[in-house]
């Protein structure tokens, strides 16, 4: 029997010599960073893939969430989900902001606009939701509140590239929005990132910032960082960004299969596409209900590692309850009911372009008794 090791994802790689020819140019030009020829070009064809007006590169996913706080002046409160990867939480931390945990609504996973509104004090100044596993979030109602309280609303779209709603990109909505290029997402620069902003003057801005705030040689007009990508990285992720799709095709696949052996199991429920979204298959959770299914999440986790089938408790501990944030009033559980079920049920089953129907067949073997 086949045990070789299933990963919960596996790197969208370019191909080797393709690569090389890129480096091979890099190589001769000598201009290996700093707003080079790869950089503007990559930025140039993200804008158009992604269907929005102005993107800049970031060297991680990570550094565009603290820039975009910085270059809005966001302080004080901050309403966000506790449900999420770490960093959405600590890119606050790292402003001197507090952040606010709010419930997610249990049908996607994504903070509940219904529950915002109590959440807003006198020094609420932004909303940070997060699009999680690229599942849209109710973007007009949180717009919506955002207006009637003048908040700012900045999305942590790691998980959303590529998603549209009614033929339109999801990175468009809010004030800004992020992306994340890290190996483990759908697109990937190896490390990378990108925020998405409405105007050329904001774009300029952000350049300044993520350029430690350098608006010519001898002007700094503020306090900036250094964020920039790399041409190796850009080059990179120049010849992955033709691959995207077939890879993004491969992920649906995949999901059409878990799904078709996982709808009728008793106690595993899982999310379907929803109406007029274009998805991007970043991730397959499902949600293992241990009353109905006759086993823990953890039982089924640990059962399937030791069949060498890697799923991940995606996310599993809440943010609220990592030592920073679990002092807070927001973070405790009775605040956070359904992240906190979900918390508890979650595994991101193997999701990767490079799946086999051997491979899906084994994961499923895991769960389906
Ligand atoms: C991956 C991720 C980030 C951070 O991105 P890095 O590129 O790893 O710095 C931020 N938020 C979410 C929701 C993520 O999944």
């Amino acid at each position: 029997m086949n045990n070789s090791q299933i990963t919960v994802t596996s790197p969208l790689l370019p191909n080797l010599s393709e690569l090389n020819a890129l480096m091979q140019k890099i190589w001769d030009s000598k201009w290996i960073t700093n707003n080079g020829s790869f950089h503007r070009q990559l930025e140039k064809e993200l804008a158009e893939y992604l269907g929005v007006p102005f993107i800049s590169l970031f060297t991680n996913g990570t550094l565009p969430l603290i820039t975009a706080l910085q270059a809005m002046r966001i302080t004080g409160e901050v309403i966000t989900s506790p449900y999420s990867f770490v960093a959405t939480t600590h890119a606050l931390w790292w402003n001197g902001i507090k952040p606010v945990f709010v419930d997610i609504d249990p049908k996607t996973g994504d903070i509940d606009p219904e529950r915002i509104e109590a959440a807003i004090t006198p020094k609420t100044t932004a909303i940070l939701p997060v699009h999680v596993y690229g599942k849209p979030c109710d973007t007009k109602a949180i717009q919506d509140i955002a207006d009637k309280y003048g908040l700012k609303v900045l999305y942590d779209a790691a998980h959303a590239f590529g998603v549209k709603v009614n033929n339109v990109s999801i990175l468009n909505q809010g004030d800004m929005a992020t992306l994340s290029f890290h190996a483990t997402k759908v697109y990937n620069t190896i490390e990378g990132g990108a925020l998405v902003m409405h105007d050329e003057r904001t774009k300029k801005h952000i350049d300044y910032l993520k350029n430690f705030g350098f608006a010519s040689e001898t002007e700094v007009v503020a306090p900036g960082i250094n964020s920039k990508m790399d041409e190796v990285r850009a080059a990179y992720g120049f010849l992955n960004l033709k691959q995207v799709d077939w890879a993004i095709e491969r992920r649906h696949q995949v999901a059409i299969r878990y799904r078709e052996a996982l709808r009728n199991i008793e106690g595993i429920s899982f999310f379907d596409d929803m109406p007029g979204v274009k998805h991007n298959y970043s991730y397959f959770p499902i949600f293992v209900d241990k009353d109905k299914y006759g086993k823990t999440r953890d039982e089924l986790y640990f059962q399937m590692k030791d069949r060498n089938v890697l799923g991940r408790r995606y996310f599993y501990p809440l943010i609220s309850s990592f030592t920073t944030y679990r002092g807070l009033e927001s973070a405790k559980p009775e605040n956070l009911p359904n992240a906190t079920k979900m918390a508890e049920q979650v595994i991101c089953l193997p999701m990767h372009h490079q799946l086999s129907e051997e491979d899906i067949q084994r994961v499923l073997d895991c769960i389906v008794r």
